[in-house]
């Protein structure tokens, strides 16, 4: 067997191998059915005389403030730790601690990671380490393995280095174990797992200002020290629990859905999922399958849109391979979809470059007043939730089953979410929605959950509760200039970012798609490619120029900032309502995710012209070449 560490004699770099084996083998449901109804595949058509009127707003607000303040998490500790287990592994390969230094070290080996590695190296950036929690890449793919799981993106624009891996999904929205084989297949084409160092968790980055680098502890007893440091781990990585009182009475078995046991049987069992986000939607129908009785527990329903799944086709898979650069070409196009549900239906013929457009845009006699603008967006939002509501009456036999689970919120508001099977399972006898609207689920005891006194016995309880939004403890534990860390400085100045990757006073620091960073594509894979590009530019820049530290100025970070608070308050009508995205109603506008659309590439662009943004210290064996 291979030495989990050696040394490679041509470059005198470390090479690695501590990818572990493989722990589960029993898969079920990995979500490819195509449903082929016509009437669970398209939306009943827009309800006659549909208007956002006084009475309708009234309902929304309602239907947001029961629920405001119900929102209760907590973090998997003391005896929850055991939720974090990684069952999908075998042990960690055991392997000495490192005490040395790389030039490069990456946080993350999920699409950020595997994408930064080909970009890197292509650069010639060879000197490049990565520190993986999980035992193989992956990242979100990785840990969510529960049945149905897939990508809700479609797959051909989604997929990263599908020209240069040769790769074509096999279905439009590809299941997660599919898009998981192709970070391995990535991994494997570019020489990443070389490069990794899995099963090990960063656990405090501090910057050392006399040496310029920065110091990387693990809890594998690593200390290693970089003169960059890339954080590619993820806004939606940690698991969190709903804090439901006597939870920890339960008796029967219990896991999150982002650790999937698969050798609990589910088959024939009394089975309850607390939770209705994007996970339950899809795993919901998997679980109907298999159990005994399955109780969906849900406080706020998802908006289930059409997914209408399809099988990639023979003619997509030959044009394809006489077209280098097809997906390359397709995300491009997918970019520049404006609407969230068009991107969500992701027109085949525009995005196949067949047709130009795949509707036919309004012209308005006069520029409309940004307030007309938004009635105008908060109209066709409400007609669309309309329709989406219709289809639950038209799908959902049982009339009070139907009425739980029609959602009250602006499109788009929460995750949207789309599923042809998941209204239909509440028409199976043995599949029960509990409606806990709208404090939720408050009780559990050893046999299974209560609700307003009545008790639902379960074998199995499975958390679909969703993940902590920036919860890594990355951010609590990376310590920049004066010892202050990226927390306290957030916590303090507000979430202060350039483009959403610098922060100032980290020098040499970057954040891969953190908060501020989005670009202007529903795709998050854009976003990362978009992130990978910018920062090879940073790490050529600084070559070219002889510079050993970067951070950013004063000015423009706060300008950056500023920008993505206006466009995050201006914006907000359309997600009026209590959602992760807004950290349940709580969070400071363009603290979390940001909605500037292009304008980040605005910025951006602006930024890599002038260098205003930038200061750099140079290298003091080649002189000092830029400071500010
Ligand atoms: P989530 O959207 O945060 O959903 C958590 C669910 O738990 C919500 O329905 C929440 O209700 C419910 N909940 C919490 N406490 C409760 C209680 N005490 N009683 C009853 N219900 C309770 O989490 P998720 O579904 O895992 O999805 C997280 C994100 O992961 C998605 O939004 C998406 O970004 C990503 N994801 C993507 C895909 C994909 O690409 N295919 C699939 C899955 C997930 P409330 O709504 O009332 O808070």
């Amino acid at each position: 067997m291979n030495a989990a560490v050696c040394i490679d004699p041509e470059t005198g770099l470390k090479v690695f191998n501590t990818r572990a084996a493989e722990a589960i083998e029993k898969i079920t449901g990995k979500g490819y059915s195509v449903v082929t109804d016509q009437k669970l595949t398209e939306l009943p058509k827009m309800p006659a005389g549909a208007t956002f009127n006084a009475e309708e707003q009234a309902k929304y607000l309602a239907f947001k403030e029961a629920r405001r303040g119900a929102a209760d998490y907590m973090a998997m500790e003391g005896e929850f730790k055991k939720y974090l287990d990684d069952v999908y592994s075998e042990p960690p390969i055991p392997r000495e601690a490192l005490d040395d230094e790389c030039e490069i070290l990456v946080v993350g080996a999920g699409f950020g990671g595997l994408l930064l590695w080909q970009k890197l190296s292509q650069a010639g950036f060879t000197d490049v380490r990565f520190c993986e929690k999980g035992g193989d890449v992956g990242g979100t793919w990785y840990w969510n393995r529960y049945p149905g799981i897939a990508c809700d993106v479609e797959s051909y624009s989604y997929l990263p280095l599908l020209d240069e891996t040769g790769y074509v999904p096999s279905m439009k929205f590809a299941s997660g174990f599919e898009i998981l084989e192709h970070c391995q297949r990535m991994a494997q084409k570019f020489g990443f797992y070389d490069h990794c160092l899995f099963h090990t968790t960063v656990e405090a980055t501090t910057w050392d200002e006399a040496s310029g680098r920065w110091l990387v502890e693990t809890d594998r007893g690593d200390k290693m020290r970089a003169r960059f440091v890339i954080l590619a781990n993820g806004i939606l990585t940690t698991p969190k629990l709903a804090r439901i009182a006597g939870m920890e009475k339960f008796k029967g078995e219990s896991f999150h859905t982002s650790r999937w046991n698969y050798n609990i049987d589910l088959s024939g069992k009394r089975v309850g999922i607390i939770g209705t986000g994007a996970t339950a939607v899809q795993a919901v129908p998997e679980l109907a399958k298999v159990v005994g009785q399955l109780y969906v527990f849900q406080r706020t329903p998802s908006s289930i849109d059409v997914r209408d799944q399809r099988a990639t086709t023979d003619e997509e898979q030959t044009t394809w391979a006489r077209e280098p650069g097809w997906a390359r070409a397709r995300r491009a196009r997918f970019a520049k979809i404006s609407e969230v549900r068009a991107a969500v239906l992701a027109n085949d013929d525009y995005l196949a470059g067949k047709i130009q457009d795949f509707k036919e845009r309004k012209k308005h006699d006069r520029q409309l007043t940004p307030e007309e603008l938004m009635q105008k967006q908060l109209d066709s939002s409400f007609r669309l939730m309309e329709q989406i509501r219709a289809r639950v009456d038209a799908i959902v036999k049982d009339p009070k089953t139907a009425a739980a689970l029609k959602p009250y919120y602006p499109y788009g508001c929460k995750r949207p979410t789309f599923h042809d099977e998941y209204l239909p399972t509440f028409n199976l006898p043995h599949v029960h929605l509990v409606d806990t609207a709208p404090r939720g689920v408050s009780e559990i005891n050893e046999r299974g959950v209560v609700h307003e006194g009545v008790e639902y016995p379960l074998d199995v309880l499975i958390y679909a509760t969703g993940f902590q939004w920036m919860g890594t403890s990355t951010f609590n534990m990376v310590t920049g200039r004066g010892g202050r860390t990226l927390k306290e400085k957030w916590e303090i100045e507000g979430t202060r970012t350039f483009l959403g990757l610098h922060s100032r006073g980290f020098p040499n620091l970057f954040i891969v798609t953190g908060p501020q960073g989005g670009g202007g594509s529903f795709n998050f894979t854009d976003v990362i490619y978009a992130h990978a590009d910018y920062l090879v530019w940073v790490l050529q820049t600084m070559r070219e120029r002889g510079a050993r530290i970067v951070d950013v100025r004063k000015e423009p970070e706060d300008k950056y900032a500023e920008h993505c608070r206006d466009v995050d308050i201006a914006t907000a009508p359309l997600r009026d309502c209590i959602s992760y995205y807004n950290g349940e109603g709580k969070a400071a506008p363009g603290s979390l995710a940001y909605y500037g659309g292009r304008q980040w590439d605005k910025y951006r662009i602006e930024a890599q012209t002038s260098l205003e943004p930038y200061a750099f210290e140079g290298d003091p064996n080649r002189g000092l070449l830029r400071q500010r």
